[in-house]
Protein backbone atom coordinates (compact mmCIF):
# COMPACT_ATOMS: atom_id res chain seq x y z
CA UNK A 1 0.00 0.00 0.00
CA UNK A 2 1.20 3.16 -1.14
CA UNK A 3 0.47 6.76 0.78
CA UNK A 4 0.61 10.76 0.10
CA UNK A 5 3.78 12.32 0.41
CA UNK A 6 2.43 14.37 3.00
CA UNK A 7 1.19 11.62 4.82
CA UNK A 8 4.52 9.83 4.46
CA UNK A 9 6.14 12.84 5.87
CA UNK A 10 3.85 12.92 9.04
CA UNK A 11 5.16 9.24 9.47
CA UNK A 12 8.55 10.58 9.48
CA UNK A 13 8.06 13.52 11.67
CA UNK A 14 6.95 10.89 13.93
CA UNK A 15 10.42 9.35 13.78
CA UNK A 16 12.73 12.85 14.80
CA UNK A 17 13.61 12.91 10.57
CA UNK A 18 13.52 16.59 9.79
CA UNK A 19 10.82 17.66 7.17
CA UNK A 20 9.58 20.87 5.79
CA UNK A 21 6.55 22.19 7.90
CA UNK A 22 3.55 21.98 6.10
CA UNK A 23 -0.34 21.73 5.57
CA UNK A 24 -2.50 19.43 3.63
CA UNK A 25 -5.11 21.18 2.26
CA UNK A 26 -8.32 19.69 -0.35
CA UNK A 27 -9.93 23.20 -1.33
CA UNK A 28 -8.51 26.31 -2.45
CA UNK A 29 -9.67 28.25 0.74
CA UNK A 30 -7.89 25.68 2.50
CA UNK A 31 -4.48 26.23 0.70
CA UNK A 32 -5.13 30.17 1.32
CA UNK A 33 -5.66 29.55 5.03
CA UNK A 34 -2.68 27.00 5.35
CA UNK A 35 -0.18 29.12 3.62
CA UNK A 36 -1.59 32.12 6.30
CA UNK A 37 -0.41 30.03 8.75
CA UNK A 38 3.09 28.79 7.51
CA UNK A 39 3.98 32.42 7.02
CA UNK A 40 6.27 32.17 4.13
CA UNK A 41 7.78 34.21 2.37
CA UNK A 42 8.02 31.56 0.32
CA UNK A 43 5.51 28.58 -0.66
CA UNK A 44 5.81 25.16 -2.35
CA UNK A 45 2.56 23.83 -3.53
CA UNK A 46 2.58 19.90 -4.41
CA UNK A 47 -0.01 18.37 -5.99
CA UNK A 48 -0.94 15.05 -3.98
CA UNK A 49 -1.07 11.93 -6.30
CA UNK A 50 0.69 8.88 -5.98
CA UNK A 51 2.71 9.48 -8.43
CA UNK A 52 6.61 11.09 -8.64
CA UNK A 53 7.78 13.12 -11.79
CA UNK A 54 5.47 15.75 -10.34
CA UNK A 55 7.81 18.52 -10.52
CA UNK A 56 8.50 18.13 -14.35
CA UNK A 57 5.08 18.45 -15.01
CA UNK A 58 3.74 21.32 -13.09
CA UNK A 59 2.61 19.66 -9.92
CA UNK A 60 5.65 21.12 -7.58
CA UNK A 61 5.30 25.02 -7.68
CA UNK A 62 7.53 27.28 -5.52
CA UNK A 63 5.64 30.70 -5.38
CA UNK A 64 6.77 34.06 -3.08
CA UNK A 65 3.03 35.28 -2.55
CA UNK A 66 -0.30 34.04 -0.98
CA UNK A 67 -2.04 35.17 -4.10
CA UNK A 68 0.20 32.86 -6.06
CA UNK A 69 -0.78 29.84 -3.67
CA UNK A 70 -4.38 30.43 -4.39
CA UNK A 71 -3.75 30.68 -8.10
CA UNK A 72 -1.21 27.25 -7.89
CA UNK A 73 -4.24 25.72 -6.10
CA UNK A 74 -6.45 26.85 -8.47
CA UNK A 75 -5.03 25.04 -11.30
CA UNK A 76 -4.02 21.93 -9.80
CA UNK A 77 -6.92 21.15 -7.57
CA UNK A 78 -9.53 19.05 -9.98
CA UNK A 79 -6.70 18.80 -12.75
CA UNK A 80 -4.93 16.22 -14.44
CA UNK A 81 -1.16 15.22 -13.81
CA UNK A 82 0.45 13.60 -16.36
CA UNK A 83 4.07 11.79 -15.29
CA UNK A 84 6.04 9.48 -16.32
CA UNK A 85 4.57 7.29 -13.32
CA UNK A 86 1.21 8.01 -13.87
CA UNK A 87 0.66 6.44 -17.72
CA UNK A 88 -0.82 7.84 -20.42
CA UNK A 89 -4.08 8.95 -18.45
CA UNK A 90 -2.47 10.72 -15.73
CA UNK A 91 -4.13 11.34 -12.18
CA UNK A 92 -6.48 13.68 -11.02
CA UNK A 93 -5.33 16.04 -8.12
CA UNK A 94 -7.66 16.16 -5.24
CA UNK A 95 -5.37 17.10 -2.36
CA UNK A 96 -2.16 19.76 -1.75
CA UNK A 97 0.54 19.86 0.37
CA UNK A 98 1.01 23.68 1.02
CA UNK A 99 4.85 23.35 2.32
CA UNK A 100 7.43 26.05 3.64
CA UNK A 101 9.94 27.16 0.96
CA UNK A 102 13.24 25.62 1.54
CA UNK A 103 16.90 27.00 -0.19
CA UNK A 104 18.30 23.88 -1.60
CA UNK A 105 21.99 23.91 -1.77
CA UNK A 106 22.30 20.56 -3.09
CA UNK A 107 20.00 17.74 -3.65
CA UNK A 108 20.73 13.83 -3.04
CA UNK A 109 19.02 10.96 -3.47
CA UNK A 110 18.69 8.15 -0.80
CA UNK A 111 15.95 5.39 -0.11
CA UNK A 112 15.67 2.13 1.97
CA UNK A 113 14.34 -1.55 0.80
CA UNK A 114 13.60 -4.97 1.43
CA UNK A 115 16.32 -6.83 -0.38
CA UNK A 116 15.39 -9.76 -0.89
CA UNK A 117 18.63 -11.28 -2.09
CA UNK A 118 20.33 -10.66 0.88
CA UNK A 119 17.06 -10.61 3.36
CA UNK A 120 18.00 -7.45 4.74
CA UNK A 121 16.95 -3.49 4.73
CA UNK A 122 18.94 -2.30 1.68
CA UNK A 123 20.10 1.37 1.38
CA UNK A 124 20.77 2.97 -1.54
CA UNK A 125 22.05 6.23 -1.81
CA UNK A 126 23.53 9.03 -4.44
CA UNK A 127 24.65 12.48 -5.29
CA UNK A 128 22.20 12.66 -8.47
CA UNK A 129 19.34 13.78 -6.29
CA UNK A 130 16.28 14.72 -7.95
CA UNK A 131 16.76 12.16 -10.39
CA UNK A 132 15.16 8.75 -11.08
CA UNK A 133 17.44 6.49 -9.54
CA UNK A 134 16.81 4.00 -12.47
CA UNK A 135 17.76 6.56 -14.71
CA UNK A 136 20.82 6.51 -12.46
CA UNK A 137 21.83 3.28 -12.37
CA UNK A 138 21.56 2.98 -16.19
CA UNK A 139 23.97 6.08 -17.05
CA UNK A 140 25.71 6.73 -13.82
CA UNK A 141 26.31 3.48 -11.86
CA UNK A 142 29.52 4.57 -10.24
CA UNK A 143 27.24 7.31 -8.91
CA UNK A 144 25.20 4.56 -6.64
CA UNK A 145 25.96 3.38 -3.16
CA UNK A 146 24.17 0.66 -1.83
CA UNK A 147 24.81 -1.57 1.08
CA UNK A 148 22.27 -4.31 3.66
CA UNK A 149 22.04 -3.64 7.09
CA UNK A 150 22.71 -6.45 9.33
CA UNK A 151 18.89 -7.36 11.30
CA UNK A 152 21.34 -7.94 14.35
CA UNK A 153 23.51 -4.83 15.01
CA UNK A 154 20.70 -2.71 13.65
CA UNK A 155 22.06 1.03 11.55
CA UNK A 156 25.59 1.43 12.26
CA UNK A 157 27.58 4.41 13.02
CA UNK A 158 30.15 3.10 10.05
CA UNK A 159 26.86 3.00 7.80
CA UNK A 160 26.26 6.37 8.14
CA UNK A 161 29.79 7.61 7.59
CA UNK A 162 29.85 5.65 4.33
CA UNK A 163 26.57 7.68 3.04
CA UNK A 164 28.23 11.04 4.36
CA UNK A 165 31.71 9.97 2.47
CA UNK A 166 29.70 9.06 -0.80
CA UNK A 167 27.65 12.25 -0.70
CA UNK A 168 30.89 14.24 -0.27
CA UNK A 169 28.88 15.78 3.19
CA UNK A 170 31.42 17.98 5.07
CA UNK A 171 32.10 17.31 9.06
CA UNK A 172 28.16 19.34 9.57
CA UNK A 173 26.10 17.35 7.80
CA UNK A 174 27.81 14.48 8.21
CA UNK A 175 26.74 14.84 12.22
CA UNK A 176 23.44 15.63 11.22
CA UNK A 177 23.27 12.53 8.97
CA UNK A 178 24.41 10.22 11.83
CA UNK A 179 21.36 11.61 13.57
CA UNK A 180 19.10 11.02 10.67
CA UNK A 181 20.02 7.70 8.76
CA UNK A 182 19.08 5.98 12.27
CA UNK A 183 15.90 7.13 12.80
CA UNK A 184 14.89 6.31 9.03
CA UNK A 185 15.98 3.02 9.47
CA UNK A 186 14.05 2.99 12.88
CA UNK A 187 10.47 4.03 10.68
CA UNK A 188 11.24 1.41 8.62
CA UNK A 189 11.59 -1.47 10.42
CA UNK A 190 8.72 0.14 12.91
CA UNK A 191 6.44 0.13 10.46
CA UNK A 192 7.08 -2.23 8.01
CA UNK A 193 7.56 -0.23 4.91
CA UNK A 194 8.84 -2.22 2.11
CA UNK A 195 9.78 1.11 0.25
CA UNK A 196 10.99 4.33 1.35
CA UNK A 197 12.33 6.64 -1.04
CA UNK A 198 13.95 10.39 -0.06
CA UNK A 199 14.48 12.43 -3.46
CA UNK A 200 15.76 14.58 -3.12
CA UNK A 201 17.74 14.61 0.53
CA UNK A 202 18.85 18.10 0.44
CA UNK A 203 21.22 20.21 2.22
CA UNK A 204 19.54 23.71 2.23
CA UNK A 205 21.42 26.86 2.38
CA UNK A 206 22.01 26.98 6.01
CA UNK A 207 23.17 23.81 5.83
CA UNK A 208 20.52 21.83 7.58
CA UNK A 209 20.22 18.06 5.96
CA UNK A 210 15.95 18.07 5.33
CA UNK A 211 13.41 15.35 3.17
CA UNK A 212 12.47 17.50 0.68
CA UNK A 213 10.52 14.37 -0.69
CA UNK A 214 9.12 11.23 0.82
CA UNK A 215 7.42 8.26 -0.60
CA UNK A 216 6.76 4.95 1.21
CA UNK A 217 5.29 1.84 0.00
CA UNK A 218 3.93 -0.84 3.61
CA UNK A 219 3.98 -4.10 3.62
CA UNK A 220 0.26 -5.32 2.59
CA UNK A 221 1.00 -8.52 5.06
CA UNK A 222 1.96 -6.22 7.74
CA UNK A 223 -0.78 -4.10 7.67
CA UNK A 224 -3.18 -5.94 10.02
CA UNK A 225 -0.95 -4.82 12.65
CA UNK A 226 -0.98 -1.06 11.61
CA UNK A 227 -4.22 0.33 11.88
CA UNK A 228 -2.75 3.59 11.75
CA UNK A 229 -1.43 3.57 8.41
CA UNK A 230 -4.28 1.36 6.93
CA UNK A 231 -6.21 4.41 7.79
CA UNK A 232 -3.87 6.35 5.71
CA UNK A 233 -5.46 4.71 2.33
CA UNK A 234 -6.62 6.64 -0.33
CA UNK A 235 -8.77 4.60 -2.56
CA UNK A 236 -9.42 6.93 -4.81
CA UNK A 237 -5.93 6.61 -5.65
CA UNK A 238 -6.12 2.68 -6.57
CA UNK A 239 -7.43 1.05 -9.58
CA UNK A 240 -11.09 0.65 -8.38
CA UNK A 241 -10.92 -2.66 -10.10
CA UNK A 242 -7.77 -3.98 -8.18
CA UNK A 243 -9.42 -2.38 -4.48
CA UNK A 244 -12.91 -4.57 -5.78
CA UNK A 245 -10.60 -7.82 -6.42
CA UNK A 246 -9.13 -7.56 -3.01
CA UNK A 247 -12.16 -7.32 -1.21
CA UNK A 248 -12.87 -10.79 -2.91
CA UNK A 249 -9.38 -12.25 -2.04
CA UNK A 250 -8.34 -12.33 -5.22
CA UNK A 251 -5.03 -11.81 -6.77
CA UNK A 252 -5.75 -9.52 -9.45
CA UNK A 253 -3.71 -6.26 -11.11
CA UNK A 254 -4.79 -4.32 -13.54
CA UNK A 255 -3.15 -3.60 -16.70
CA UNK A 256 -3.44 -2.23 -20.47
CA UNK A 257 -3.92 -4.82 -23.13
CA UNK A 258 -7.08 -6.01 -24.39
CA UNK A 259 -7.99 -9.54 -23.21
CA UNK A 260 -9.09 -10.32 -19.75
CA UNK A 261 -7.95 -13.38 -18.51
CA UNK A 262 -9.58 -15.78 -15.99
CA UNK A 263 -6.92 -18.64 -14.85
CA UNK A 264 -6.65 -20.60 -12.02
CA UNK A 265 -2.46 -20.58 -10.56
CA UNK A 266 -0.10 -18.12 -10.77
CA UNK A 267 2.53 -19.94 -12.83
CA UNK A 268 -0.54 -20.80 -15.34
CA UNK A 269 -1.66 -16.78 -15.45
CA UNK A 270 1.88 -16.17 -16.03
CA UNK A 271 1.97 -18.39 -18.73
CA UNK A 272 -1.75 -17.42 -20.59
CA UNK A 273 -0.03 -13.42 -20.51
CA UNK A 274 2.74 -14.78 -22.33
CA UNK A 275 0.85 -16.96 -24.72
CA UNK A 276 -1.25 -14.12 -25.48
CA UNK A 277 1.49 -11.90 -26.37
CA UNK A 278 3.16 -14.60 -28.14
CA UNK A 279 0.46 -14.46 -30.62
CA UNK A 280 0.45 -10.93 -30.59
CA UNK A 281 -1.98 -8.82 -28.32
CA UNK A 282 -1.61 -8.07 -24.90
CA UNK A 283 -3.46 -9.28 -21.95
CA UNK A 284 -5.84 -6.16 -19.94
CA UNK A 285 -5.30 -7.85 -16.38
CA UNK A 286 -3.46 -10.75 -14.51
CA UNK A 287 -6.14 -12.83 -12.65
CA UNK A 288 -4.86 -15.83 -10.51
CA UNK A 289 -8.54 -16.88 -8.93
CA UNK A 290 -6.72 -19.40 -6.59
CA UNK A 291 -7.31 -22.89 -5.72
CA UNK A 292 -10.51 -23.41 -4.16
CA UNK A 293 -12.39 -20.45 -5.38
CA UNK A 294 -16.25 -20.51 -4.89
CA UNK A 295 -19.07 -19.74 -7.42
CA UNK A 296 -19.22 -16.08 -5.64
CA UNK A 297 -15.87 -15.82 -5.98
CA UNK A 298 -15.53 -16.53 -9.97
CA UNK A 299 -18.85 -14.34 -10.41
CA UNK A 300 -16.36 -11.47 -9.10
CA UNK A 301 -13.75 -12.15 -10.88
CA UNK A 302 -15.71 -12.13 -13.78
CA UNK A 303 -17.31 -8.72 -13.35
CA UNK A 304 -14.44 -7.30 -12.66
CA UNK A 305 -13.09 -8.20 -16.00
CA UNK A 306 -15.86 -7.08 -17.86
CA UNK A 307 -16.23 -4.01 -16.08
CA UNK A 308 -12.97 -2.62 -18.12
CA UNK A 309 -13.97 -1.23 -21.18
CA UNK A 310 -10.38 -1.70 -22.44
CA UNK A 311 -11.32 -5.53 -22.32
CA UNK A 312 -12.06 -6.66 -26.05
CA UNK A 313 -12.16 -10.45 -25.07
CA UNK A 314 -11.85 -12.88 -22.48
CA UNK A 315 -9.89 -15.71 -22.36
CA UNK A 316 -11.15 -18.49 -19.14
CA UNK A 317 -8.22 -20.57 -18.74
CA UNK A 318 -8.68 -23.51 -15.80
CA UNK A 319 -7.03 -26.45 -15.15
CA UNK A 320 -8.45 -28.02 -12.35
CA UNK A 321 -7.10 -29.73 -9.43
CA UNK A 322 -8.14 -28.41 -6.11
CA UNK A 323 -10.18 -26.05 -8.64
CA UNK A 324 -13.31 -27.57 -10.31
CA UNK A 325 -14.37 -26.92 -13.63
CA UNK A 326 -17.56 -27.15 -12.82
CA UNK A 327 -17.66 -24.19 -10.37
CA UNK A 328 -15.60 -22.17 -12.75
CA UNK A 329 -18.26 -22.61 -15.12
CA UNK A 330 -21.16 -22.22 -12.48
CA UNK A 331 -19.55 -18.92 -11.93
CA UNK A 332 -19.13 -17.15 -15.64
CA UNK A 333 -22.85 -18.56 -16.31
CA UNK A 334 -23.96 -16.69 -13.31
CA UNK A 335 -22.02 -13.52 -13.92
CA UNK A 336 -23.07 -13.64 -17.92
CA UNK A 337 -26.48 -13.80 -17.04
CA UNK A 338 -25.87 -10.45 -14.38
CA UNK A 339 -24.21 -8.25 -16.62
CA UNK A 340 -24.17 -9.85 -19.96
CA UNK A 341 -21.35 -10.07 -22.28
CA UNK A 342 -20.53 -7.88 -24.71
CA UNK A 343 -16.91 -9.55 -25.71
CA UNK A 344 -16.34 -12.94 -27.31
CA UNK A 345 -15.18 -15.49 -24.83
CA UNK A 346 -12.91 -18.61 -25.29
CA UNK A 347 -13.33 -21.12 -22.92
CA UNK A 348 -10.72 -23.62 -22.52
CA UNK A 349 -11.34 -25.97 -19.38
CA UNK A 350 -9.19 -29.36 -18.38
CA UNK A 351 -9.26 -31.41 -15.40
CA UNK A 352 -11.40 -32.12 -12.33
CA UNK A 353 -15.54 -32.41 -13.49
CA UNK A 354 -14.76 -30.89 -16.85
CA UNK A 355 -17.07 -32.68 -18.74
CA UNK A 356 -19.61 -31.40 -16.26
CA UNK A 357 -18.34 -28.38 -16.57
CA UNK A 358 -18.73 -27.73 -20.34
CA UNK A 359 -22.24 -29.37 -20.05
CA UNK A 360 -22.83 -26.51 -18.11
CA UNK A 361 -21.74 -23.85 -19.96
CA UNK A 362 -23.25 -25.50 -23.40
CA UNK A 363 -27.04 -25.56 -21.56
CA UNK A 364 -26.58 -22.21 -20.58
CA UNK A 365 -26.88 -21.12 -23.95
CA UNK A 366 -24.06 -18.77 -23.51
CA UNK A 367 -22.00 -17.46 -26.72
CA UNK A 368 -18.35 -19.58 -25.50
CA UNK A 369 -15.76 -20.45 -27.91
CA UNK A 370 -14.65 -23.88 -26.63
CA UNK A 371 -10.74 -24.26 -26.99
CA UNK A 372 -8.66 -27.36 -26.84
CA UNK A 373 -5.40 -26.60 -25.05
CA UNK A 374 -3.86 -23.14 -23.80
CA UNK A 375 -2.12 -22.76 -27.50
CA UNK A 376 -5.40 -23.28 -29.13
CA UNK A 377 -7.41 -20.91 -27.06
CA UNK A 378 -4.79 -18.16 -27.03
CA UNK A 379 -5.08 -18.46 -30.94
CA UNK A 380 -8.96 -18.49 -31.00
CA UNK A 381 -9.04 -15.22 -28.15
CA UNK A 382 -6.39 -13.22 -30.45
CA UNK A 383 -8.33 -13.85 -33.59
CA UNK A 384 -11.86 -13.23 -32.47
CA UNK A 385 -10.20 -9.58 -30.81
CA UNK A 386 -8.71 -9.44 -34.24
CA UNK A 387 -11.98 -9.40 -36.26
CA UNK A 388 -13.36 -6.82 -34.04
CA UNK A 389 -15.41 -9.19 -31.92
CA UNK A 390 -18.74 -8.56 -29.68
CA UNK A 391 -21.80 -10.70 -30.52
CA UNK A 392 -23.96 -7.45 -29.29
CA UNK A 393 -25.64 -7.73 -26.13
P1 LIG B 1 8.49 14.89 -7.65
O1 LIG B 1 8.87 15.63 -8.91
O2 LIG B 1 7.13 14.29 -7.76
O3 LIG B 1 9.52 13.90 -7.24
O4 LIG B 1 8.36 16.00 -6.50
P2 LIG B 1 9.47 16.59 -5.47
O5 LIG B 1 8.82 16.77 -4.17
O6 LIG B 1 10.70 15.76 -5.49
O7 LIG B 1 9.80 18.02 -6.09
C1 LIG B 1 10.41 18.16 -7.35
C2 LIG B 1 11.51 19.19 -7.31
O8 LIG B 1 10.97 20.44 -6.90
C3 LIG B 1 12.60 18.91 -6.33
O9 LIG B 1 13.60 18.03 -6.84
C4 LIG B 1 13.17 20.30 -6.07
O10 LIG B 1 14.12 20.62 -7.04
C5 LIG B 1 11.95 21.20 -6.24
N1 LIG B 1 11.48 21.63 -4.91
C6 LIG B 1 10.64 20.96 -4.09
N2 LIG B 1 10.49 21.62 -2.92
C7 LIG B 1 11.26 22.74 -3.02
C8 LIG B 1 11.55 23.84 -2.14
O11 LIG B 1 11.09 23.92 -1.00
N3 LIG B 1 12.40 24.81 -2.61
C9 LIG B 1 12.95 24.75 -3.84
N4 LIG B 1 13.75 25.73 -4.20
N5 LIG B 1 12.70 23.74 -4.70
C10 LIG B 1 11.89 22.74 -4.29
MN1 LIG C 1 10.76 13.61 -5.73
Amino acid sequence: MNIHEYQAKAVLREFGVPVPRGIPAFTVAEAEKAAKELGGPVWVVKAQIHAGGRGKAGGVKVVKSIADVRREAERLLGSTLITHQTGPHGKKVHRLYIEEGSAIDREYYLSALVDRATSRVAFVASTEGGMEIEEVARTRPDKILSFSVDPATGFMAHHARQVACALGFGREVGKQAQDVLPRLYAAFLAKDMSLLEINPLVVTKAGALVCLDAKIGFDDSALYRHPDVAALRDLGEEDAKETEASRHDLNYIALDGTIGCMVNGAGLAMATMDIIKLYGETPANFLDVGGGASKDKVTAAFKIITSDPQVKGILINIFGGIMRCDVIAEGVVAAVKEVGLRVPLVVRLEGTNVARGKEIIIKSGLNVIPADDLDDAAQKIVKAVRNGGGDGP
